[in-house]
């Protein structure tokens, strides 16, 4: 048994230094990835559940690493936070976004909006206000087409600093949207606390429906709440047709996932968009 401890020892080192240097070459790539124009956004679409049509999408990241192939973003914005490469990243994810939905508007058109993410360390930096106009200023994407989407853990620490940066956002005319609603700290507080238009309840809530009744009873209850405080829903990760009616049955507005569209290359969501807008 002693033997076995030591190997499984042995196992575990080994194991750990590999992920360091993993962790390590990743990061050093990382550095590399903005400027070889490794980093992409791929464009999600959002659409009504009422009508099914399509009404702005969720940019997001994807790294296409010459060796590795595609690396998640759930194994690379990690360490872009960490090593604060997230602010870099985030600032060209801003204004690629925003170029690239001031394109999508056509006038005459109902207007399409487009929705990023904000890392902590990006909201906190303290510059994001100024990114976010140099942003729609260069793109000239009208300011009520971008959606900025932020998580329970970005609202955390000092009150204050947060609601003055929201506010100043949303005096531009931005949307605000707390991502991932119900999967962290979450305080009920928030929601008054804060100037949000948009709640995007999160997908582990959204999995089971509409069998589990835990989680049915949790999203009437999120959907019910968004309704009296006057904010909008969105449904992450609607993947078949009986989480569709559920979710409008129960008065969801808005629904994003597989069954609608997958996350697409622009080039290939902007064909969508254009089928969607020609009838
Ligand atoms: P998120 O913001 O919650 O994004 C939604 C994730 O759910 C995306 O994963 C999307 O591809 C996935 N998804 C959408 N519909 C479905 C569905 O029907 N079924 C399933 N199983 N999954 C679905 P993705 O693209 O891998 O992104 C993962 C996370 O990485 C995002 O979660 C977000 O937290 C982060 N991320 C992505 N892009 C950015 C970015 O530009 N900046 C920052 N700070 N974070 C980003
Ligand atoms: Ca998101
Ligand atoms: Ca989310
Ligand atoms: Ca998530």
């Amino acid at each position: 048994a002693k033997e076995t401890g030591r190997n499984r020892m042995q196992f575990y080192r080994e194991e750990m230094n590999a992920r360091a240097l993993e962790r390590l070459s990743l990061e050093q790539a990382l550095r590399r990835a903005l400027e070889a124009q490794e980093l992409t956004l791929f464009y999600q679409g959002q659409f009504d559940l009422a009508t099914g049509r399509l009404l702005g999408a969720e940019a997001l990241l994807r790294w296409q690493h010459p060796e590795l192939g595609l690396v998640p973003p759930d194994r690379f914005i990690p360490i872009a936070e960490d090593t604060g490469l997230i602010l870099s990243i985030g600032r060209w994810v801003l204004v690629e976004a925003c170029r690239r939905a001031a394109s999508w508007q056509r006038p005459g058109q109902a207007p399409v909006t487009v929705a990023v993410n904000i890392s902590a360390r990006q909201f906190h930096h303290g510059d994001l206000v100024a990114e976010v106009e140099h942003a729609l200023a260069q793109s000239g994407l009208p300011a009520a087409q971008l959606e900025l989407e932020v998580t329970e853990s970005v609202l955390m620490g000092g009150i204050q600093p947060v609601i003055d940066t929201l506010d100043q956002l949303k005096a531009m005319g931005v949307r605000l949207a707390l991502d991932d609603f119900g999967t962290g700290y979450s305080s009920l507080a928030y929601l008054k606390r804060f100037p949000l238009d948009v709640l995007k309840v999160d997908r582990s809530f959204i999995r089971a429906l509409p069998q589990d009744q835990d989680d049915a009873a949790i999203v009437a209850a999120i959907l019910g709440m968004a309704g009296h405080l006057g904010l909008a829903t969105v449904a992450e990760g609607v993947e078949d047709e009986a989480q569709r009616a559920h979710l409008l049955a129960q008065g969801c507005q808005v629904a994003q996932g597989y069954l609608f569209a997958r996350p697409l290359p622009a080039e290939e969501f902007e064909a969508r968009l254009g089928e969607a807008t020609l009838t």
